[in-house]
């Protein structure tokens, strides 16, 4: 085979690999940034909640719902984006929560990507993974 040719081949094969979907990836542990939390008086505010809502690619509305609940308190999102919690309520919990957040409504169960969204479909909620395009049913929050 003439090099040339050889070289182009190699050169589109490897730019045809790079295109494929990574579906075979490994199960990397989510890096949540840290929760900024201050605490005045009996409330409890995440200053960075938009942030961390944004990361995990989650509407803060929807998060907040879940947290709340939760924990069963009253609470607001201000216009900063920070989620204030009327309660307090220790880091060690609010990481906890979180991380049920994830496993719960972000994780595909499927292939472990983080990679996905959560659509409703009426009453049905379901969590849809942009890596292997696996459709879990959740709960609704
Ligand atoms: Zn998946």
């Amino acid at each position: 085979m003439n090099k040339d040719i050889l070289k182009d081949y190699m050169y589109l094969l490897n730019r045809l690999y790079e295109k494929l979907p990574r579906k075979v990836k490994p199960t990397i542990e989510f890096e949540l940034p840290q929760l900024q939390i201050t605490y005045i008086g009996l409330h409890t505010t995440i200053k960075n909640f938009a942030q961390l809502c944004d990361r995990i690619r989650r509407t803060p509305r929807i998060v907040m719902r879940y947290l709340l609940r939760e924990l069963a308190m009253p609470g607001t999102i201000d216009e900063h984006g920070s989620l204030t919690i009327y309660g307090r309520v220790s880091a060690q919990t609010l990481q906890t929560l979180f991380s049920r957040f994830m496993r719960n409504y972000v994780k595909c169960p499927t292939c472990g990507s983080y990679d996905t969204i959560l659509q409703r479909q009426g009453k049905i909620w379901v969590l849809r993974c942009l890596a292997c395009g696996a459709e879990t049913p959740v709960r609704p929050i």
